[in-house]
């Protein structure tokens, strides 16, 4: 029967349909699903220890006999000791709480046994007393020796059944055919598909596991990097922008009229978008700025620029909120100018009429600048001339959204992505490497750093009376929770949610203060009014979960107490922390933990002593991955098992140029569909997505 990757697992040999079950937990569905499954990291059993070279504090693997074994029972452990015996000594084996193993073990049993060596106060001597791993040997059977595989895996597939398994299928696979053109192999030195697909999981020394990793890390990477040269191409070359005019009258009026001086960055920054839209190519650019660095005046005016060239524009925001925020901003600034801006918020769009009505002023041209949520890019929402598209906080706007826009007119619009999740240069790359990309790294002058705090849960009185004497003061403060309620299931009851401290809070210390409560479950309209309310300073305290998280903008909001500050990422407590210092008051920002100790509080500390975005997200990313940048895969691209893109760096740039050069040619294009059906198989779906735009 011929070989089919895309077969059931089950029909692997050491699989069958009962282990298939405890597979498709694993999201091991096929069988190149389980060729797919790579180690997660190697043990070195390529030479046995001879016992009487075992040291204390080092690993070794031993092979012997047992004799003497012994099981006794302490207060709280059952500890079963033998003694295992080779050519060249003796040592004791040590085994804790699995009582069970008296049964399997007798005198003359033959073991394996993986572990390190520590010296055994009990018995005195040598032990083997933190074991790896260990397997009773047949009589005869002879010890494959080598760099073993250690999977992810779960209770019910234990490490041997991977390996078995997966060597079954590596021995039954015919050879895998090469998805690359020679011309790439050869000219970055690759090792065949074939031999890195085995070498993977099964290498012959550190040399050849080194090749194999990167010959997967660079089709991971290569694959991207073409989807994402073809939409930068398709966007670029094989269709027409529009063509701005330099800017005139209208640019200037608004500028002239900003209540304050742009920083040299959002000048610059703006100068850069305006020439890329007075180009006939579509600009596609990414603007980086830290939270409250100033980018919304930059998305303006580019918006005025297309506006005064006749064009219609859209600024997407990631939150009602935020979008509601956005439109009163751009009423304020720009109705003066007879600029007429339309908001298409859940509002708008839960009432029929209302919904009707903004839609035909869209498509009429009756709005000049349309601001809402994703609502915007629904295929109902028809625009009379689209010139330019913004998103605010892009990190929900993936990739296959960036190619839809192309897909929609004739003439592509100009687009900005706006973020201020600084990412890693070697992620923007990755995930943004169809755009150009500008950073706003200056700070408004005036602003004063923002003071941040750890503090324990015991400390928390202290924390509130603060915020207290900060209200009295006039200011405003926000109080951040990691959850709504407590769920009748959940685990975790040393969180506090926002309903609990608001509800402790209102009546307790701040019963005298105008508090509210904003939360994702609260209706939408409600959720407005108390922003409203609490934008003119009439609710001094809000309490809420990371509702708040993205762009809303409070100048006197000058207080922030993120609880169970554990429960968040880096990157999104400096998220949080960028909703204060946005005024002349001095912020402060404070963390209430129960750990004082460990990765955790290693984590939090290093918010009390750096406010630079960038070094908190590095931080994260070897912390958590890239996953929780971009809401796991909201970014729309493959997922990467085995490139990383802080280590392979270098592979990264190989793939780029060589995708670059790969996407030039119109034979190649032909050859990347075909490249692309074979792909099917290894990235399913998600990427075809990609490359048909
Ligand atoms: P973000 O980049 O986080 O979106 P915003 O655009 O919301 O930041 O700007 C934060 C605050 O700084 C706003 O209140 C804005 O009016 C103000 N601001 C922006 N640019 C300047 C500037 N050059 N000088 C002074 N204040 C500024
Ligand atoms: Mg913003």
């Amino acid at each position: 029967m011929e070989f089919n990757f895309q077969d059931n697992v089950m029909y692997v040999k050491g699989v069958g349909p009962n282990r298939a079950k405890a597979l498709a937990k694993l999201n091991i569905f096929t069988m190149y699903d389980l060729l797919t499954h790579y180690p997660r990291s190697y043990e070195d059993q390529r030479s046995i220890t001879p016992i009487a070279h075992a040291k204390i504090d080092e690993q070794g693997i031993f092979v012997g006999k047992l004799s003497h074994i012994n099981l006794r029972e302490t207060y709280r452990l059952k500890i079963i000791s033998a003694i295992l015996t080779d050519d060249s000594g003796s040592i004791q084996v040590i085994w804790f709480n699995q009582e069970y193993l008296m049964k399997k073990l007798s005198t003359g049993t033959r073991i394996m046994v993986i572990g390190k060596v520590k010296f055994d106060t009990y018995n005195g001597g040598l032990a083997i007393n933190q074991i790896n791993s260990f397997a009773i040997l047949e009589p005869g059977e002879k010890i494959t020796l080598g760099i073993k595989p250690v999977y992810p895996s779960t209770a019910a597939i234990n490490q041997s059944v991977f390996r078995t398994a997966i060597k079954n299928l590596l021995d039954k696979m015919p050879p895998v055919k090469e998805i690359l053109p020679d011309s790439i192999i050869k000219k970055s030195n690759l090792i065949s598909l074939d031999t890195a697909m085995r070498q993977i999981h099964f290498p012959d020394n550190e040399e050849s596991l080194k090749l194999a990793r990167r010959r997967l890390a660079f089709d991971e990477l290569f694959l991207i990097q073409c989807g994402l040269m073809l939409i930068k191409r398709q966007n670029t070359v094989e269709k027409l922008g529009i063509t701005c005019k330099k800017n005139g009258a209208l640019v200037k009026k608004v500028f002239d009229s900003l209540p304050f001086k742009l920083t040299d960055d959002q000048l610059k920054t703006f100068e850069t978008v305006a020439q890329d839209m007075e180009k006939n190519l579509p600009m596609r650019r990414l603007i980086q700025g830290d939270v409250g660095s100033g980018k919304t005046v930059v998305a303006m005016l580019a918006l005025v620029k297309a506006v005064e060239n006749g064009y219609q524009g859209a600024l997407m925001a990631p939150t009602e909120i935020l979008a509601v925020q956005h439109y009163n901003n751009f009423v304020k600034m720009l109705g003066e100018f007879g600029i007429r801006i339309g908001l298409l918020s859940a509002k708008v769009t839960r009432s029929k009429k209302l919904k009707q009505e903004v839609y035909e002023k869209i498509a009429e041209g009756n709005f000049d600048i349309v601001i809402g949520t994703h609502a915007l890019i629904q295929d109902e929402v028809k625009f009379k001339n689209l010139g330019l598209i913004i998103t605010d906080e892009q990190h929900r706007f993936g990739v296959a959204q960036r190619a839809e826009l192309g897909r929609k007119s004739e003439i592509v619009p100009d687009m900005i992505v706006m973020t201020a999740t600084p990412i890693p240069r070697t992620m923007i790359l990755t995930v943004y490497g169809d755009l150009e990309v500008s950073l706003i790294k200056q700070m408004p002058p005036g602003r004063k750093p923002i003071k941040t705090f750890v503090r324990t849960i015991r400390q928390r009185k202290k924390v509130y009376e603060f915020v207290r004497e900060e209200i009295l003061k006039g200011r405003q403060a926000y109080i951040v929770c990691p959850l709504i309620e407590r769920s009748e299931s959940e685990t975790l009851n040393y969180i506090d949610p926002a309903t609990e401290i608001y509800e402790m809070l209102r009546k307790g210390i701040f019963k005298d203060i105008p508090c509210a409560l904003i939360h994702g479950k609260i209706n939408p309209a409600e959720k407005d009014e108390i922003m409203a309310q609490f934008h003119d300073d009439k609710i001094k305290l809000l309490v809420s979960t990371t509702v708040i998280e993205v762009g809303v903008d409070v100048p006197n909001a000058s207080v922030m107490v993120i609880e169970n500050a554990e429960r968040f990422g880096l990157s999104q407590l400096h998220q949080l922390r960028g909703r204060v210092g946005r005024g002349s008051e001095k912020s402060y920002c404070i963390l209430v933990s129960n750990s004082k100790q460990g990765a955790a509080a290693a984590r939090l500390d290093l918010m009390e002593s750096t406010t630079d975005g960038f070094t908190l997200a590095e931080e994260d990313l070897k912390l958590r991955g890239p996953g929780q940048f971009f809401g796991e895969s909201q970014h729309g691209l493959p997922d990467l098992k085995v490139a990383n893109v802080f280590r392979d760096i270098d592979t990264l740039l190989e793939a780029r140029n060589a995708a670059e050069n790969f996407i030039t040619t119109e034979s190649d294009l032909n050859y990347f569909a075909e490249m692309r059906k074979n792909l099917a198989l290894a990235y399913g779906d998600k990427f075809s997505q990609i490359n048909q735009a």
